[in-house]
């Protein structure tokens, strides 16, 4: 059925203080909408169950990239194009920059943010492997204050997330020092840009001495929530990358993820997918490659 306007109230503070005081007002009432990409999808098919919407786009403290010594602090507002143009983030976050360049079209690029991103919670979503890898931290803001916490764990599971009822994703923070990383990413679908992802994997990769010292391993499309591969990336640290390794990380990748058939692929085809990916990668690594 088509949404009426006129049942919907839209307003527009302007300063993050009233946004979240107007959340504090009645928990869960009030649906922020950064840019709209996500939820106005839902409006036009007349499946938005909140009436109000309070716009959080372009609020200036969740528009700015800061840059520290040891970290940069990402605003939930900004847009895929902002992070493609950021000189920090396509230099030292290639997995980050190059998911927001496959992130639909330049018109999605231009209002799709990362804090909708993350709390619309897709496990199909683009940039998610990519903050699962660098492991960001999130913090959240509400009229009680800010709380920092690890995004490992904040989706708690299909479309659920730790995110209170009056709280916003303020900032994404990603700790710096992947320079002598391999850093990689694919995309399997249809097309790279506008089309959701069948599996997506973003990794990243150290060897020191022959072996694998450091590795973290993320996919999309593969569970109820963009997944992390932790025992998989144990089984495979501190080892020689041969091929008895290669089956071994094959074989434990498979056993972590949960994919089902849905209209984009098989879960049959997402597991072999899987495969493969985690054994390129791992191929890349063992090759001396950087991306
Ligand atoms: C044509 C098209 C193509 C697309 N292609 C892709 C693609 O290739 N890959 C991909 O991953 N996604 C894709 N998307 C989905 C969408 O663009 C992204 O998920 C985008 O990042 C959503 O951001 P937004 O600001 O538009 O979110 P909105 O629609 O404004 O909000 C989405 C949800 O997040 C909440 N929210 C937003 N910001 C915050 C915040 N700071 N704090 C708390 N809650 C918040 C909202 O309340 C809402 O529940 C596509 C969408 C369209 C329409």
């Amino acid at each position: 059925m088509r949404s009426d306007p006129q049942d919907y109230q839209l307003v527009a503070p302007g300063t993050l203080h009233a946004v979240v005081s107007l959340l504090a007002t009645e928990p869960g009432a009030w649906l922020p909408i950064a840019g709209g990409t996500d939820v106005m999808v839902l409006y036009a098919a007349g499946k938005l169950p909140a009436r109000k919407l309070v716009s959080i786009w372009n609020l200036p403290e969740l528009r700015s990239i800061e840059v520290f010594p040891d970290e940069i602090q990402i605003g939930a507002g900004c847009t895929y194009i902002e992070l493609r143009e950021h000189e920090i983030v396509g230099g030292e976050f290639p997995l980050l920059a190059r998911a927001a360049a496959w992130s639909g079209g330049i018109a999605n690029q231009n209002r799709g943010t990362i804090g909708g991103n993350i709390v619309n919670a897709s496990p199909a979503a683009d940039s998610l492997p990519a903050f699962l890898v660098y492991e960001a931290e999130l913090i959240l803001v509400s009229i009680r204050g800010e709380r920092r916490v690890p995004y490992l764990g904040f989706h708690t599971g299909y479309k659920t997330t730790k995110l209170a009822a009056d709280e916003l994703v303020r900032t994404v923070c990603l700790r710096r020092g992947y320079s002598e990383y391999l850093h990689y990413t694919r995309k399997v679908g249809a097309r790279n840009a506008q089309a959701i992802a069948k599996i997506c994997i973003a990794a990243l990769g150290r060897l020191a001495d022959g072996v694998v010292d450091d590795v973290h391993i993320a996919l999309g499309s593969v569970a109820p929530v963009p997944l992390r591969l932790i025992e998989t990336e144990c089984a495979v640290k501190g080892k020689c990358i041969d091929s008895g390794l290669l089956t071994l990380a094959r074989k434990v990748a498979a056993s972590e993820i949960r994919p089902i058939d849905d209209i984009r692929s098989t879960a049959r085809y997402r597991t072999e997918v899987t495969k493969n990916l985690v054994e390129e990668f791992l191929l890349r690594l063992g090759a001396g490659a950087k991306n």
